[in-house]
């Protein structure tokens, strides 16, 4: 096996757990990058020649090599790969109620690279770099060996692959995939697609916040209206309208999410509370009366992407947020989130606050990520979603909701 030698202190973060190496904490004198395959397993080791353990390079990405175990003696082969997956199958087996859940969750998982996200019997795997694309065919039997899925469906068509000199394509990896699945949320029943639909399919990291805050409406005023901003396929608003809301509006950019949106509307028997509005929210939002709604959903995409995006992004929120803050009724509840990994937690704290405009907010509960999308602690990229349960009163403080 080859080795990959790292310059001198750049083995300080491997060292505390983080998996990834960029390139140019690389000795390429010692070890040059274009002697690597891309993908090709290596052994790590320090400027010393200490070994740090194994991992995959590749040269043509910024993360040169991402580690894989920190014992060099290991192999990526189908052993080392069921106790990986077994330990993150039985970590699902203790946090997870539904077998409809992230499986895999990449680099928090020890499995840098790889996402797989369970549909009762159906998988769908996004692998996301080039180690983890040549060591697929090592995975998936793998897979099929401790979950005996009716199917795999291959969703590698996410932009970061190409990142990684990859391809797009979206494939069956296995056995038979259907193009729709039903999937279970605390008694809702929510269909979606799988390779036509956004990311895997689902949005299973927003779980937890999703139930907090459709957990507060049957506690709200009898009628209370609902606004489900961001609703991809309804997630959040048919479950509130299933928890007794008076009318829910579902706003999104994307016909095909609301298509799926209306008819999980249906499939819950609650079509005659929902609305759907398919419309580019920064403009739709303006458009809506002020002090409409008691309970607002705020779930945009990640409005900064890349770390240059930081100042307009932020901007983006405080809007967002201002607008979300006009529409709630004096006291009113607003769930606002941001899977911008780059927003620092203060940051996005800062943008709600800036955009209730004196409004009086208290947050009441800080969510994340649910808990089969775990954090890897050295490594910060692994923590994306940051979601705030908050109240926003005018009355008292001395603020008053304005149009436009
Ligand atoms: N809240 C959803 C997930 C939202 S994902 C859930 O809990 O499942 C973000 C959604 O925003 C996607 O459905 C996408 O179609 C939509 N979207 C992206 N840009 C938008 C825009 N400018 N206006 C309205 N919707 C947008």
């Amino acid at each position: 096996m080859k080795t990959l030698q790292l310059k001198k202190d750049e083995d300080r973060r491997i060292r505390v757990g983080h998996l990834w190496i960029f390139s140019n904490e690389i000795d390429a004198k010692a070890t040059p990058l274009e002697g690597f395959e891309p993908g090709q397993v290596v052994r790590v080791e320090d400027f010393r020649g200490r070994a740090l353990g194994l991992g995959y390079v590749n040269p043509r990405s910024l993360i040169g090599c991402r580690m894989l175990s920190r014992d060099p003696s290991d192999r990526p082969d189908a052993a080392f790969f069921r106790e990986r997956l077994t330990r993150a199958l039985s970590l699902r087996a203790v946090v997870c109620k539904e077998p409809f859940h992230r499986l895999v969750h990449g680099e928090s998982d020890l499995l840098p690279g790889l996402v797989v996200d369970r549909y009762g019997d159906v998988l769908v795997a996004q692998v996301g770099s080039a180690g983890m694309e040549r060591l697929w065919p090592v995975v998936e039997p793998v897979l099929v060996e401790l979950l005996a899925p009716k199917g795999i469906l291959l969703k590698n068509d996410s932009p970061s692959r190409e990142l990684e000199g990859l391809a797009r394509e979206v494939r069956v990896a296995y056995g038979v995939v259907p193009e729709e699945v039903e999937v279970l949320e605390g008694g809702v029943r929510l269909v979606v697609s799988l390779s036509a639909g956004q990311k895997t399919g689902f949005y299973f990291d927003m779980r937890e916040n999703r139930a907090r805050a459709a957990g507060l409406v049957p506690a709200l005023a009898p009628g209370a209206q609902v606004l489900d901003a961001f609703s991809y396929v309804g997630a959040f608003g048919v479950r509130a309208a299933l928890n007794g809301a008076g009318r829910v509006l579902c706003l999104d950019a994307s016909e095909k999410a609301l298509e799926h949106a209306r008819r999980n509307a249906r499939l819950n028997g609650v079509e005659g509370r929902m609305e759907f509005v398919c419309a580019d929210a920064f403009e739709a939002l303006q458009g809506l009366p002020a002090n409409g709604f008691s309970l607002v959903s705020l779930d945009p995409p990640a409005l900064v992407k890349r770390k240059k995006d930081l100042g307009a992004g932020r901007k983006a929120y405080e809007r967002l947020n201002a607008q979300a803050a006009r529409l709630l009724s004096d006291g009113g509840f607003l769930l606002t989130a941001s899977c911008s990994q780059h927003l620092a937690v203060s940051e996005f704290k800062r943008a709600i606050l800036a955009g209730a405009q004196g409004a009086f907010v208290q947050i009441l509960w800080q969510g994340g990520q649910a808990m089969d999308h775990p954090v890897h602690p050295a490594m910060p990229e692994t923590e994306y979603l940051k979601a705030f349960l908050c109240r926003v009163s005018r009355r008292g403080s001395g603020s008053t909701a304005q149009d436009g």
